[in-house]
């Protein structure tokens, strides 16, 4: 069982959830039900992922109630402009009344639109569509110009974060504004040849613990929210095995050396 994180407007969010980017829609509900199963109670998803359906059909067939589930999902670069009708989309196919987080996907700056965006997001939340209303991939300077414009902070930002890319500095900036930092790609897509790194695999062994429950511990250490993907019921149970042990600091401090500032995905600057 995962532990929970007060947010910024006093929801309440697991540590740890399930992430199903690049899961089709057949294979999030055998995912999701195996994470039921073994404690997880938080799934991210976007409306971009094409699975909302089959998050639907898993929450629903699952025996958990509604209130015991945490739902993310994101607004997709080109609904920028047509908020409420996305957000209509999801919930449809998500079988759900409300997320219990909506998250603006991308800034996408080039499009101009993320702070209309950020406001009909504050007016979901008003209406109780969305319980929390957060950002990913977003810059300082992205979430500066929401606060400026709205008064409205985000919650979350949702980044890329894994031992090869740290993201320290925006981390921070963001913690010292209470934004909770949550890693997309926390294992690095599957590794990166960091589950086979010596000093990985000897934390590990001391352990009894796998490189992959390593980093996941490094993250939570870190007081960073994480959203591993699996399909994999053994993966899936194995991922969220990591509130029984502890990392020293020495330990911690090996998986920081392993930075090397390397994005796997793709600029927030560029990217729409
Ligand atoms: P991830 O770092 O979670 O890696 C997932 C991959 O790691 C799996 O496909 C599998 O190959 C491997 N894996 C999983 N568990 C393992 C284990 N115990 N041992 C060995 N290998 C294991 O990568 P991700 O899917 O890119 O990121 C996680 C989630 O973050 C996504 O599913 C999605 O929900 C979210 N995400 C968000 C954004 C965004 O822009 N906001 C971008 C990418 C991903």
């Amino acid at each position: 069982m995962t532990n929970s994180v007060k947010m910024l407007d006093g929801n309440a969010i697991p540590q740890l959830g399930l992430g199903v980017w690049q899961a089709s829609n057949e294979q999030v509900v055998s995912a999701i039900h195996a994470a039921f199963d073994a404690g997880y109670r938080l799934i991210d998803t976007a409306s971009v992922y094409e699975n909302e359906s089959g998050v639907g059909t898993a929450i629903k067939s699952s025996n958990l109630a509604r209130e015991d589930i945490f739902v993310t999902s994101k607004l997709w670069n080109k609904d920028q402009g047509n908020v409420q009708k996305a957000l209509e989309k999801s919930l449809t196919l998500l079988e759900l009344d409300y997320l219990d987080c909506y998250l603006i996907h991308w800034p996408a700056p080039s499009l101009g639109q993320y702070t209309n965006a950020w406001k009909e997001l504050i007016k979901a939340q008003h209406s109780g569509l969305v319980k929390s209303i957060g950002v990913s991939n977003f810059l300082p300077e992205h979430i500066d110009t929401l606060i400026q414009q709205t008064g409205v902070t985000p919650v979350i930002n949702q980044i890329e974060k894994h031992p090869l890319f740290s993201q320290q500095s925006i981390s921070k900036w963001c913690t010292e504004r209470d934004i909770l930092v949550q890693a997309w790609s926390p294992l690095a897509q599957g590794g990166e040849g960091i589950f086979e790194r010596p000093e990985v695999m000897a934390i590990a062994a001391a352990h009894q613990k796998s490189p992959a429950q390593v980093v996941l511990r490094w993250h939570i250490q870190k007081n960073t929210l994480v959203i591993p993907k699996s399909v994999t019921p053994s993966r899936i149970a194995e991922n969220i095995d990591v509130f029984d042990f502890v990392l020293t600091p020495d330990e911690l401090k090996t998986i920081d050396a392993l930075d090397k500032n390397q994005r796997l995905g793709p600029d927030p600057l560029d990217f729409v």
